[in-house]
């Protein structure tokens, strides 16, 4: 026997964290709306019986985005034993009206109550044992992040599931509406039992005019007619709409519970600062300044102050791990082309990549900062004005973020978008942000081309990437993507300190992320390019290797990029090879060049660029199609290859048009 709790409840109140403590996993916090995207599951510790699925985050059961229709299909098909359902006690009222909802399903339930010690501190209080009778289900307070309360939490969830003791109460309607949704229980009740309906749920839905739960219980053209007629009916008494009707029954309901149990003499402390913080940083017109100060030190932190000598060790320990190897490989007088497989393929390419680990790190440190305070949240808040400009929704902004780290989880996060039109459209768009595999190629070519200007340029490509977004926004808005986006719904968190585990594990999985594909695609990446290079269509090694393959083939596309101002076969090569990974680009220019240290690959660099065409190049591998694991991820959410490829060539095409304008109008002025 196999329990199954499902872990519901809104979002940022604490899910992901709770999930953590209870299965001792390390799934990604955020103090940032929608960071759980897909549910996962995992064993409760202790407990072999017992399996927690962590959905995403809720405000109610109405299926109107990606979210609710994950959890809500989860409930009501995969029948878990119990809902876990986690309440954020600072914020009860807004929280316990999707407790309304989860009720309704007579699925066994427990409610956790999360983030008592906020409660605590600021002096309020909850009578949570009156709150437990009010509702008919088991509270019990907790703290996810301090762990306090998890024990008794898993017993009473173990103990409410082995007695299958669903919620006592779902009566909490009066008049009008109370009179609606019995007579609609009574009318739909068997069906809804035969289709595995709970009956209350069904008849609630059915007066908020739910689409899906019409179909799924078969209901008649006899049955609509009397449901329309008594919902015209309680829509007239009341004088509101029927979902309008059915928030108010339910938010009174919550009031009267509220009065009696909770005890607030205050905003919590957390309130309280955040709204002074607020005051700042959401100011009108201080608001995006700060970002973009807040923005520019980091980068210049990232990539200038700390990350550019950290970098310079990393490489030298490099260097002196290589020449080892190399010593040995020659003491031990292996043939020529083992040494130099090993030597000008796989160390120089996978070691040209790995020592920009430590910009990566420093970067993705301050990005969780800003995310865990609950600093992104305002962003999002901020930029809603401008995305809408662009015929986007703040909403986007979660995405696009997310996009500066990696493509791939970028645009998978676009089903936290509601509309298919702004999702398509953040889909397009999400790859212009400059992911963090692009920041090697930047680190090569600025220490070749403007070293006094390394960090300057690097803002500058990740503005352009911004820019060359919106711009592309404003013509897709005015074309393919008619309409409007959104409204722009999203919960301000309290800012909060973040949690050093929270900021740790997020390094550690950008590192690990990192590595991975060096020493993966990035290794195999290498070789195969070593091996193009190093011999001749009739697999002779070859001394120069502009008579390799490679070469003939990197020929043939080279003159293409004449109007970006470079025509040289191992650009074009590196070109193709960064779409298996951007960071390959690197890799192979540094085989390609058959260079050893940084002094020789800028010299050489230097002979295949100018600053200008450099830096257009650098436009072009900022804009061009993203990595294939991104390109696969586009095929999946756009939900066909035809449109996953038209949106490659748009990008491609993009970043060739952009980098001419670049390569053009520069020739004018220098
Ligand atoms: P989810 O969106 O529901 O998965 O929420 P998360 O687990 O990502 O947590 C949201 C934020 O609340 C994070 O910043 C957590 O560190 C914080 N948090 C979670 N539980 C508690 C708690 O019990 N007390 C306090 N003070 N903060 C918490
Ligand atoms: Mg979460």
């Amino acid at each position: 026997m196999k329990y199954v709790f499902a872990l519901a409840g809104n979002q940022n109140s604490g899910k992901t964290t709770l999930y953590n403590a209870l299965t001792g996993s390390n799934q990604h916090v955020g103090n940032f709306p929608g960071v759980t995207i897909e549910k996962k599951e995992g064993q409760i510790k202790k407990h072999r019986d017992a399996s927690l699925v962590d959905l995403p985050g809720i405000y109610s059961l109405s299926p109107y985005t990606m979210e609710e229709v994950v959890t809500r299909d989860f409930i009501l098909k995969e029948h878990p034993d119990l809902i876990l359902n986690i309440v954020d006690a600072t914020n009860i009222e807004r929280n316990l009206y999707l407790t309304l909802q989860l009720m309704e399903l007579a699925i066994p339930m427990v409610i956790a109550l999360n983030m008592m010690d906020e409660v605590r501190a600021s002096g309020n209080s909850i009578d949570v044992k009156k709150l437990s009778e009010h509702l008919g289900v088991p509270v019990v307070p907790i703290s996810a992040s301090k762990e306090e309360g998890i024990p008794e939490l898993v017993d009473v969830a173990m103990k409410t599931a082995q007695e299958k003791r669903s919620p006592k109460k779902l009566d909490f309607c009066s008049g009008e509406v109370h009179k609606a949704i019995h007579s609609i229980s009574h009318l739909i009740e068997d069906q809804a039992k035969e289709n595995g309906y709970p009956v209350r749920f069904a008849a609630t839905k059915l007066v908020e005019g739910d689409e899906p739960t019409f179909k799924a219980i078969n209901v008649t053209e006899n049955q609509t007619h009397i449901i329309s007629h008594v919902v015209e009916e309680m829509e007239s008494a009341l004088n509101t709409d029927r979902e309008a009707a059915l928030a108010d029954m339910r938010y009174s309901y919550i009031e009267q519970v509220c009065l009696d149990t909770v005890i607030k003499k205050q905003e919590t402390k957390e309130q309280i600062r955040s709204e002074k913080i607020d005051r700042i940083l959401t100011h009108k017109y201080l608001g995006i300044p700060i970002f973009f100060g807040i923005m520019f030190f980091i980068f210049w932190v990232s990539f200038g102050a700390i990350g550019a000598p950290l970098q310079g060790y990393l490489e030298q320990l490099i260097g002196n791990f290589t020449d080892f190897v190399s010593k040995l490989m020659i003491a031990g007088n292996v043939s020529e082309w083992v040494y130099s497989l090993v030597i000008d393929g796989i160390f120089a390419g996978v070691g040209s990549v790995l020592s920009f680990l430590p910009l990566i790190v420093i970067l993705f440190f301050f990005l969780s900062l800003l995310e865990d305070s609950g600093y992104m949240a305002r962003v999002a808040f901020l930029m809603d004005k401008l995305l809408r400009k662009i015929g986007l929704s703040g909403r986007s902004f979660v995405p696009m973020l997310i996009g500066f780290g990696c493509s791939v989880p970028a645009i998978m996060a676009t089903r936290t978008l509601s509309s298919e039109r702004d999702r398509k459209m953040t889909i397009v768009l999400t790859p212009f942000m400059s992911c963090s595999a692009k920041l090697p190629i930047y680190g090569m070519i600025t220490m070749a081309f403007f070293p006094e200007n390394a960090a300057l340029v690097m803002i500058a490509l990740y503005i352009m990437g911004i820019v060359v977004a919106i711009l592309s926004g404003l013509i897709l808005k005015s074309t393919i993507f008619k309409g409007e986006p959104v409204p722009f719904v999203m919960e301000l968190p309290a800012y909060r300190v973040p949690s050093k585990r929270s900021v740790l594990l997020h390094m550690w999985e950008k590192a690990k992320d990192f590595m991975q594909r060096a020493f993966t695609v990035i290794f195999l990446g290498t070789i195969i390019i070593w091996f193009l290079q190093s011999f001749d269509w009739s697999f002779n090694m070859v001394d120069d290797s502009t008579h390799s393959m490679l070469a003939t083939i990197g020929s043939l596309i080279a003159p293409l990029f004449i109007p970006l101002g470079f025509n040289d076969w191992r650009a074009s090569t590196a070109l193709i090879t960064g779409l298996t990974a951007k960071e390959a680009v690197v890799s192979t220019l540094t085989v390609l060049t058959g260079t050893t240290t940084d002094a020789q690959l800028s010299a050489t660099l230097s002979t295949m660029f100018t600053p200008l065409s450099a830096f257009a190049f650098l436009t072009f591998t900022l804009l061009y199609m993203p990595c294939i694991a991104a390109f696969a991820a586009t095929t999946k959410e756009l939900g066909s290859m035809k449109y996953a490829v038209l949106t490659a060539l748009y990008q491609t095409l993009t970043a060739f048009i952009v980098g001419m304008l670049v390569y053009q109008i520069g020739n004018l002025f220098i």
